[in-house]
């Protein structure tokens, strides 16, 4: 355990991609819009409502990306903006306030209201951000309402939970100057469970999670605040929750048992726990993680990867992949690439990875078929087309739906590689 404990804490020597050069591109990209973060945020705070104020192709986007999610009283929905409203016939506002008072009578259970804006709500210029305010004085204290966009103009997948967290960041509370933590970036409350008692064991007591679980329990936060990204998005939560006074730990994300344990090692390292403890609350943990990891290496050591960019979630995964599968990650495009939030990364991918920001699909699909890599992780619009010309892929939005941080979710995050090829196999017999 201590040599891969090590491994984790690369020297400036140890370069990796670090200082490797990033070919930028900004052409015609194939990525979800921000709305599609509704579908893990409206599951984590459970008293919040999400109202898109959108199009009818909103409504069906969020219809499709929820599947076959069936609720009796759903939390999110979409307002309709219609012709009228789009020809200036309408008063918009008063529309909206209309529907939001509809919906605050007919769910007492909504503690927290997202307004959430869209392509069509920014092309009629509707302030979402005024109404947000008008209304949040109208139900105050008993709703708060506040607005982010999720529009595909402004926003691409992930972005949509990144503009989310930073709405709720100047709305938590001033803490008392004692040391906290805070873990920030939606989890799986199963994972979240985990990490929670792994971060208690340690003794990490003062420990919260940004979003929480309930509109009531926002976390506070200060200049005492030491904070851990669980995802590698939240560019704009992470700058915010600098200006309220917190300093962001650095470290590699929570994927695979290394990354976990490394995860854990910069909270551990900032609150002085005694690294005897340390090792004796993780070596368990760690171990399992390991072996579940190593059982998928001998379908997956040696085969080549290619990352289109799709939920920024691909510079963690490739490393996971090169380092403890084995495999050679060939171009791992992402469509932003945040530099100091992905440092720990990209100092252990391998120096031969190609490196890429944003997107010209025709470009990459070029280089991706004269890869031919043995997997393509890729949006679901590329999917089928690659599987025709004989490429085996992974949907990268299965990867964002799928609990995959943490020691005990190792295991299975391997095997989601292993198969893809394993039914490209059964279906070349
Ligand atoms: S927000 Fe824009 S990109 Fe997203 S579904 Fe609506 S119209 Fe389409």
């Amino acid at each position: 355990m201590s040599e891969v404990a090590l491994a984790h804490r690369p020297t400036a020597s140890a370069a990796g991609c670090a200082d490797a050069p990033i070919l930028r591109e900004r052409g015609q990209r194939e990525v979800f819009c921000g709305l599609t973060g509704i579908i893990w945020l409206h599951r984590k705070i459970q008293d919040a409502f999400f109202l898109i104020v959108g199009s009818r192709t909103c409504a069906h986007l969020m219809q499709s990306a929820a599947g076959v999610m069936i609720f009796a009283e759903p939390r999110f929905a979409t307002a309709i903006i219609e012709d009228r409203d789009l020809a200036g016939l309408a008063d918009a506002n008063d529309e909206l306030d209309k529907v939001v008072a509809r919906l605050i009578e007919r769910r007492p259970d909504i503690r927290l209201l997202f307004l959430v804006g869209s392509c069509p709500s920014e092309v009629i210029k509707l302030d979402l951000g005024r109404a947000a305010q008008r209304l949040d004085r109208r139900f105050a204290p008993g709703v708060r309402v506040l607005n982010y966009s999720g529009s595909g103009i402004e926003t691409t997948f992930t972005q949509g939970e990144d503009a989310c967290l930073a709405a709720l960041v100047p709305q938590l509370p001033a803490a008392d100057g004692t040391p906290s933590l805070l873990v920030v970036g939606t989890l799986a409350d199963v994972v979240e469970d985990q990490l929670r008692r792994i971060l208690i064991e340690l003794g990490i007591e003062r420990l919260a999670f940004l979003p929480p679980r309930r509109a009531g329990a926002l976390p506070p936060v200060g200049p005492a605040t030491r904070f851990l990204l669980a995802q590698p998005f939240l560019a704009e939560t992470a700058r915010l929750l600098e200006t309220r006074g917190a300093a962001r730990l650095p470290a590699p994300f929570p994927l695979g048992a290394e990354g976990t344990l490394a995860w854990l090692r910069a909270a551990a390292d900032a609150f002085a726990v005694d690294p005897r403890r340390f090792e004796a609350v993780t070596e368990l943990p760690f171990e399992r993680a390991r072996r579940a990891v190593a059982r998928w290496r001998p379908e997956l050591a040696g085969r080549s990867i290619f990352f289109f960019p799709d939920s920024q979630l691909e510079v963690p995964l490739a490393r996971v992949l090169a380092r403890e599968l084995g495999m050679d990650p060939l171009e791992v495009g992402t469509p932003y690439l945040h530099r100091a939030h992905l440092a720990a990364e990209l100092d252990l991918l391998p120096k031969s990875t190609r490196l890429s920001e944003g997107q010209d699909v025709d470009r990459q699909l070029d280089r991706c078929r004269a890869a031919r890599p043995d997997i393509v992780v890729c949006g679901l619009g590329l999917a089928n087309p690659l599987e025709a010309e004989g490429l085996t892929t992974k949907w990268s939005i299965e990867l964002v739906f799928t609990p995959i941080q943490g020691f005990e979710q190792a295991g299975d995050l391997a095997e989601l590689f292993a198969r893809p090829l394993r039914r490209r196999a059964r279906l070349a017999v």
